[in-house]
């Protein structure tokens, strides 16, 4: 596809299925997390992106993008708890004020928003690349987009990188949040956050493609 570009009720799609997605992987998301921590990331992501799919289906036909995202990270928040509930809603929310004003998505946007969501997650999880947690996948499909590209391109090139930055956390040390404390024996585990967050990517290039 060439000059395609998103429009609001495309991200709606994008959302709807990355919710579909998240909640077909609860389980594995749980066992990813036992390795790790307490075996409950299927669980929090599976309520979170429930609760999404609820709030959106009750917004209008016409909403935009910001108020999307935000009402998504709203709802995302009130479902869950514990740091990635945080981190998840921060991320859409810093998300949807990188679209304010904005009614058509192309490749520059979507990098935009990307890296706003970027910043939201370093800062809200004190964490930065290679730390292994989310923001490694986040990093990666950033990095990865050029903004020449086209946007169902820079879709699938960004759920690519960010699904082999999360198999790579699995050779990193966890240096922040409770999977710290595991120090060495963290190694040939992915980061579940990441892992959660290709999944994402991952249904956003399926609908765009
Ligand atoms: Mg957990």
């Amino acid at each position: 596809m060439t000059d395609t570009r998103i429009t609001p009720a495309g991200l709606r799609r994008m959302l709807l299925a990355a919710a579909d997605k998240i909640v077909r992987e609860e389980s594995n998301l749980n066992a990813l997390d036992a390795a790790l921590g307490d075996g409950d990331h299927g669980i929090t992501m599976r309520l979170g992106f429930e609760a999404v799919k609820k709030r959106i289906g009750e917004l209008a036909p016409d909403t935009t993008f910001e108020t999307l995202l935000r009402e998504s990270g709203l709802a995302f928040m009130g479902a869950t708890g514990g740091a990635i509930g945080v981190i998840l809603a921060k991320m859409l929310m810093s998300g949807a004020s990188s679209l304010r004003g904005i009614s058509e998505m192309g490749t520059p946007e979507f990098k935009t928003m990307m890296a706003a969501m970027e910043s939201a997650i370093a800062q809200a999880g004190k964490a930065k690349p290679g730390d292994k947690t989310i923001l490694d996948a986040v990093h990666a499909a950033v990095s990865s987009v050029d903004v020449r590209q086209d946007i169902s391109e820079a879709l699938s090139q960004a759920a690519c990188a960010a699904a082999r930055a999360a198999e790579e956390t699995a050779n990193m040390i966890c240096r922040v949040g409770r999977a710290s404390k595991l120090g060495d024996r963290s190694l040939g585990h992915p980061d579940p956050g990441a892992v959660s967050f290709s999944i994402i990517l991952q249904a956003f290039a399926e609908v765009s493609s």
